[in-house]
Parts: structure tokens; sequence; C-alpha cells
């Protein structure tokens, strides 16, 4: 999709590592822990994982990095997969952290046997004391030096669930004295009576992040362990205990994670708001989850531009929605239908057409295509709906819209001039009151008349009623995790509006929800998973233009 671009930093690793036969072929791993639905952060790591096999070679793995019994449900393992199968990528093997719970206790073992690791019965605020400061070196707790076998004894006795939560914990023994706050000490296994998603109540020790991750990786044989920056200081640990243990060296790798202006991107936040209500679901359209861009007609081709667009960088930054919405503008103009619905209707009168008469009038689907996308049949008739903002009383000055006595051509057919206008009580105006000119059809127009203006329309008695919902972003604040106070202060109050009483053109009675629309003059829109042959609902995607931009200049 897009232009030669020069390789990123770990393309470059990459090439080097293969050129120099350091590895015979390149392995990654895409590892979400299964405690939410994966948002367009995880987008990021997933096209930047998958694509460097797909470029490179050799195979991604699907690993869920299950080891907090607590937050993690089944539900989530199988919508992440949905969501990086619609991504369109395949992993070669599904793994779970869990299946290697007891190669993991063993190296633990193997760790303890080398006087590399011990019990410790200190409480967390005894081990913090210890810890030290970044300035002041840590000191040793009255547990480091006991017995290799009075460490395996309690470690089996751990196991064993001889323990209540929180009673000790196995630390690897490194350096209390080492620059690296994580290398003093670290805890690597805890205590947790909890129910695992898969392997139930066969454990109640659970290895923390750190021994979990490399350890994974090296059974996997994963060579490029790619992860975002928050994990550079967790490296020297990462390869202590590789060479401690002896095993396949897997590398880590850090690149700057995906932050998004007005949202929020992590998954306990986003649960934060599906648990509070504020929205309707994971998959609720204003959220950053991947579900929730799909329903929100996101398209993969979208994301994986974006994600491409933004390359990989070192340094953490903040990208604007609105290149986002500019991937997905790109696609759709390309490849969605053209419709005409009205969303805000007024009645527009031919005075001089036939009550009796209708015509069938043709429509391209989609002028930026090659093959024009085929074409649709729309029925026109002596009654129309119309926008009500493209009717105006006083006309301003360059007004090529209507308005009394003014000239418009009507999307796909005639030229109308308009005569005269009703109001209701309140002064809206509520019918438009027009003359068309039998010689000026779209196609076909002898009339010789000019206009500057061309709106969309539909037929009162062959439209379609709909429900439209309007998206809007979901927060005020550019960062609303950056901003004081609770990030929920931050939610923009208008992130929807939905309008009952659309008008929409018959053939999209037949829309389903793959298909993809523009609103001529209005913006992108598709089919809501609410929507029943009786009550059609849409979404709108994103408008035609970028409303924020301009509004904020
Ligand atoms: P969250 O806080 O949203 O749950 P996480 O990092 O805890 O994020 P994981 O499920 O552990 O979520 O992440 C799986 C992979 O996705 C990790 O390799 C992680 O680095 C990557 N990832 C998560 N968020 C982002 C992001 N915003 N940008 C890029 N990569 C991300
Ligand atoms: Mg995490």
């Amino acid at each position: 999709m897009s232009e030669e671009r020069s390789l990123n930093f770990i393309e470059e690793i990459i090439e080097n590592d293969l050129k120099s036969g350091k590895y015979q072929e390149l392995v990654t791993r895409f590892p979400p822990e299964p405690n939410g639905y994966l948002h367009i952060g995880h987008a990021k790591a997933i096209c930047l994982n998958f694509g460097l096999t797909q470029k490179y070679g050799g195979y991604t793995n699907l690993r869920f990095d299950d080891t907090n019994p607590v937050t993690e449900k089944t539900e989530y393992v199988n919508s992440q997969q949905e969501d990086i199968r619609w991504l369109g990528f395949r992993w070669k093997n599904e793994l779970y952290t869990s299946d290697y719970f007891g190669k993991l206790y063993d190296y633990a073992v193997i760790l303890i046997e080398k006087g590399l690791a011990y019990v410790d019965h200190s409480t967390a605020e005894e081990i913090a004391a210890q810890k030290g400061t970044p300035t002041e070196a840590g000191t040793a707790g009255p547990y480091r030096d006991r017995s290799i076998a009075e460490n395996l004894d309690l470690f089996s006795r751990m196991k064993a669930g001889e323990f209540p939560d929180g009673a000790c914990t196995l630390r690897a023994k490194i350096d209390l004295a080492s620059p690296n706050m994580l290398m003093r000490d670290p805890i690597i296994y805890r205590i947790k009576h909890a129910e695992h998603h898969r392997t139930g109540n066969q454990w109640c020790i659970y290895p923390m992040y750190d021994f979990a991750h490399g350890q994974s990786d090296s059974i996997e044989g994963i060579t490029h362990s790619i992860c975002t920056l928050e994990y550079v200081a967790h490296r020297e640990l990462y390869d202590w205990l590789i060479e401690k243990l002896g095993i396949f060296p897997s590398k880590q790798y850090e690149f700057a994670r995906l932050n998004l202006s007005y949202t929020v991107m992590s998954k306990r936040k986003l649960l934060q708001l599906v648990n509070d209500g504020v929205v309707s679901g994971w998959d609720d359209p204003r959220m950053p989850t991947i579900s929730g861009l799909r329903r929100r007609g996101y398209t993969p081709e979208s994301i994986r531009e974006f994600c491409d667009r933004i390359g990989i960088a070192k340094r953490e930054n903040i990208i604007e929605l609105s290149l986002l919405e500019f991937c997905i503008r790109e696609h759709l103009n390309k490849t969605a239908t053209r419709v005409m619905a009205v969303l805000d209707p007024i009645k527009l009168v031919i005075t001089n057409y036939p009550e009796d008469q209708e015509e069938i009038l043709l429509g391209e689907n989609n002028p930026e295509a090659e093959d024009k996308g085929g074409s649709r049949e729309i029925p026109f008739s002596r009654e129309l709906w119309i926008e009500r903002e493209d009717f105006m009383e006083t006309p301003a000055k360059k007004w090529f819209r209507l308005a009394p006595e003014a000239m418009v051509r009507l999307k796909h057919a005639y030229i109308v001039k308009c005569e005269t206008f009703e109001k209701d009580a309140e002064g809206n105006v509520t019918t438009v009151y027009c003359r068309y000119i039998p010689e000026s059809r779209s196609g076909s127009d002898t009339s010789g008349i000019h206009v500057k203006g061309t709106i969309h329309w539909v037929s009162r008695a062959h439209a379609k009623q709909a429900e439209v919902r309007l998206y809007d972003r979901l927060f005020i604040s550019e960062s609303p995790d950056a901003e004081e106070g609770d990030f929920k202060d931050y939610l923009n109050p208008e992130s929807v509006e939905v309008i009952r009483d659309a008008y929409i053109e018959p053939y999209l009675a037949k829309a389903d929800q793959r298909g993809r629309y523009q609103f001529i003059r209005k913006g992108y829109y598709c089919l809501d998973k609410d929507s029943t042959p009786e009550h059609l609902v849409f979404n709108r995607t994103v408008s035609l233009k970028d409303a924020w931009a301009k509004a904020n200049k």
C-alpha cells in the first residue's frame, strides 16, 4: 500500500542477525495477556511481529501470557484470536504461558540448586525497605542465606499449598547493590490461591512476569522478543535468567508504544468504561479496541496502513487520531459504495412532475473505482426528502444550494428551480416547492443550463427510514491519562448523537455488515450489528472531512 521506506531499527538488527548466521530462522511472538479486548496499540505490536516474519520468513507464535489467574478469562482469549485473524494475520502455534508452568517450576528449582534463588518470608513492605533506593544499595534480609536444601524444601511446600497468599515468595539472588533496582533480588514466584482459566486449581504459586516471559520465549525458540519501552530496565534480568539457566538465547528489543490522542489505551481503563456503563461494551464503536473499530466500520487494510505509516520509534510520542481517520477515509474513498441518505429531512415537491409518475435513474456506485463499482437503480418521483441545511430562506453570499428563485441539480436526476416554501408554527421550513426542467436529466441533459450546486435527495414514496448513529471522540482531552484527577472526568458528553428518522435509498435495505457506504456529502457509514430488516441502524465511521482540525485552528 505505501511507498518504499527505509529499514526500521528492528529490521536492521534482524537483517544483520540473519546475514551473520546468528539465527537460521526468524521467530517472533505476539504475547497478549487475556485480561481484556485488544486495542489499536496491540494492533501496532501485531502488525510489527507478524509483519516481520511475512517479510523475512520464519513464523510468529500467538502466546497468551496468562500468569495472573484473577483477571484472565476465556472470553478474552477468543476475542483476541478473532481480532488478530480479522486484521489479516495467521499464527503458527497457539500457546499459553500456563502450558509451561511445570517447566518454569523446574527452572526455578535449578536456580535454587545453583544457589541463585531463595524463599523469603518478608512482607511486601519489608522487601521494599530492603531494596534501598536508586542511590543507596539494598540490604540483605534474614532469609537470603538459608541453605539450598531448606530453600528446596520450602519451595516445594509453597507449591503444595502449605502457605497462605503472601506468606512467602521466591526471590532470585542477584545483586542488592545493582544500579538496576530490578536486579536487587526480584521476586520470581508468589503464592496465589486462585482458580486459573486453564489450569484450574492445579497451581497455587504463579511465576512473575519477568520469570515467565523470557523463559517462555526461550522454550519457544523466539529469536527476537519485541516489547514496548517500559521493559528496557527488565532486559538485564531477562538476559541474566537465560544465561544462568543456560537455555536458548532469545533477545529482547524495545520500541515506543503507540499512544493515540483523545483516548486511553490500557485494558484496565477500557474495562472500567465497560463496567461503569460509560460505553455499551468492549465493541462500542467509540472504543479504541479492534472490535470497536471494526463495528465502527474500520477496515483491516486501514488499520494496517495506519500502523505502517507511524513506523517504529525509539521515543514515546502521541499520534494524532486524525491520522487514523485519514487512513480509513483513504481506503473507503476507494472502496465504499456511494448512496444517498437524508439525515435531517424536509420535503421537496416538484409541482410540474406528474403525481402518478415515477422513473428509475442510474447512479454510479463508486466513481473512484476503476470499474466504477457498477451502478444501482434509484427511484425518482414528485415528492422527495432533501437535507434541511440545503435550503436557505435568505441565502448567504456564494450560496449555491436551494433558496427562493435559485436552481440546483438533484444528484443523478434533474435541475430544479425553487418557487415557494412553507413553514410550521415554530417557523421551521417543512416543504420546498420547485419546478423541474425535463430536458436536464443527468446523462442526457440538453437544457443548456449550468448550475453550481448539486444536492442529494431520496424519493419519499420509496425511501426507507433508518436510525443513524453519529460518533465523535470519546474524550475531550487530547491525553486523558496525563490530566489531573480521574481520566473519566474528561469524557466527551457528546460522543454519540442518535438520529432516529433519517431516510435512505431503498438500495440500502439490502445492506449487510460487510458493506461500506459513503452517504454522499455526509460521510462513511456501515450497518450496525443492532440493525434488523425492520429497524435499520447505521454507524458513521468517519465524516468526509476532519471537522476537528478546522474547529481547533
Ligand atoms: P494494556 O495495559 O493495554 O493491557 P499491556 O502491555 O499490558 O497493555 P499485553 O496484553 O501485555 O498488554 O500486551 C501484549 C503485547 O502488546 C505486548 O508485547 C505489548 O508490548 C504490546 N502492546 C500493548 N500496548 C501497546 C501499545 N500501546 N503500543 C504498542 N504495543 C503495545
Ligand atoms: Mg500487561
